[in-house]
């Protein structure tokens, strides 16, 4: 089959591959149908997440059709269309049976590495390096599914791919950083980047009964869109300073929470944008966590930082003293995405959101590599990309 893979920095090709087998009576073989390109794989794609190693196949955003299944799977049937979480997870271990499913104690085969460089090793994850189990990824014609009897959900009819896909992963990523805020009616968020990722923590705020929601990011199509799909606020930090603004429309008294979706790939016109790009760029640092020291700070006395950006390893001039001395609460973690596919699912079907409207770019997955630039670049207007793996070569590029 045909597949994307990593190949290096900045470097992904589409290759030939083996089919993926049936390993496990639990697994099923997906035959995809969409798949996505999210921001999590641009940090794959920058090097700055280690243990990738050449060939590996990229993509944790995928859904398609059952085509193959292990004889312990009994819920799903050949020919179902599924929605698959990217996180693995079983089911039933300490994790799960706590609804931590990004935190499964049975899926990464690579603990050991993980427990290296954090203590403890979270779950594996679809094509994110083999710190979180080296498992191939759904960038690709087709995809091996671990514990298929578990995690996938049956997509209703009527529902088309562009509605559910995101279900994946973005949808259920933004609107646990919006949870995570405990809202209560009245309250202003201020959520630092507008991706994709950004978008859907500022569409869930509103579903949770978020009074105000201030998007801040540089690019005006994005500002845009969180203005007119989401109805946010937005700011342009390049214009106008996050913390003088925030300050100033609170009364002084700061966002009653703070959503990072940005991650270890923040940028700001600064001179604290050299300093972590040379600490990042000798390894002093592995992330640089601008905008969530900016959250930190923004964020009033009492009130909720929540990341959602992914970071990896360790940061500099982290606030802790604001956070100690204000009473912040910091919540954080990968999406446990199982927790929350099914009620999401729901607010698509009754209407309260269709997820598609981030969508930019759609192309045959043999464009890949053009839509990585793009994204990665924020070139064309790009805000996400969705990819085909079965469109044929000569209706390439969508739009
Ligand atoms: P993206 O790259 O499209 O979006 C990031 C946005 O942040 C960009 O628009 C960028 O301009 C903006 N930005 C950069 N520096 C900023 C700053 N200082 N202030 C404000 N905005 C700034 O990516 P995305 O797909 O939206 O993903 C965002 C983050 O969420 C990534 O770190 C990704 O890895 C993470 N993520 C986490 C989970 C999870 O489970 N926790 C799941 C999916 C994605
Ligand atoms: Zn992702
Ligand atoms: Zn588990």
């Amino acid at each position: 089959m045909k597949a994307n893979c990593w190949m290096g920095k900045k470097d992904v090709r589409i290759q030939d591959v083996p089919d993926p087998q049936i390993l496990n009576a639990r697994d099923v073989i997906v035959k995809i149908t969409s798949t996505a390109i999210c921001g999590s794989d641009l940090h794959l794609y920058n090097g700055f997440v280690p243990t990738m190693e050449k060939g590996d196949i990229l993509g944790h955003e995928f859904m398609g059709e059952v085509v193959e299944k292990g004889e312990d799977v009994k819920n799903l049937e050949i020919g179902d269309r599924v929605v698959v979480p990217f996180p693995i997870s079983c089911g039933s271990c300490f994790s799960c049976q706590r609804g931590l499913f990004s935190l499964c104690e049975n899926s990464n085969p690579n603990a050991w590495m993980a427990e290296k460089m954090w203590g403890h090793s979270p779950a594996g994850i679809f094509g994110y390096s083999h710190l979180t189990g080296g498992f191939a990824g759904g960038q690709a014609e087709y995809a091996r599914v671990p514990f298929a009897d578990f995690g996938p959900i049956k997509v209703p009819e009527g529902l088309r791919d562009e509605q559910v896909l995101f279900l994946s992963d973005i949808f259920p990523t933004g609107y646990m950083g919006a949870e995570m805020c405990n809202i209560q009616p009245g309250d202003t968020i201020a959520v630092w980047g507008c991706g994709p990722v950004g978008q859907f923590a500022m569409k869930s705020a509103f579903l949770l009964g978020a009074e105000r929601v201030i998007g801040i990011d540089r690019f005006p199509e994005r500002l845009k869109m969180a203005r007119e799909k989401v109805g946010a606020e937005t700011i342009n930090y390049e214009e106008v300073s996050p913390l003088d603004f925030l300050h100033e429309t609170t009364g002084g008294r700061g966002p009653d929470a703070c959503i990072d979706a940005v991650g270890m790939e923040s940028h700001t016109p600064g001179a604290v944008y050299a300093y972590d790009r040379i600490k990042q760029s000798v390894m002093a640092e592995s992330d640089r966590p601008i905008a969530l020291r900016e959250a930190i700070m923004a964020c009033r006395n009492g009130g909720t930082v929540s990341v959602i950006g992914v970071y990896g390893g360790f940061i500099d001039k982290f606030p802790f003293g604001s956070v100690m001395n204000r009473s912040l609460t910091i919540r954080t973690g990968q999406c446990h995405v199982q927790r929350y596919t099914r009620p999401l699912l729901e607010r698509i079907q009754k209407g309260e959101i269709d997820p598609g409207f981030v969508i930019t770019h759609t192309m045959a997955l043999d464009d890949a590599p053009y839509g990585y630039e793009i994204f990665n670049n924020k070139q064309d207007d790009c805000i996400k990309v969705v990819l085909k793996p079965h469109l044929s070569p000569s209706s390439r590029l969508l739009h």
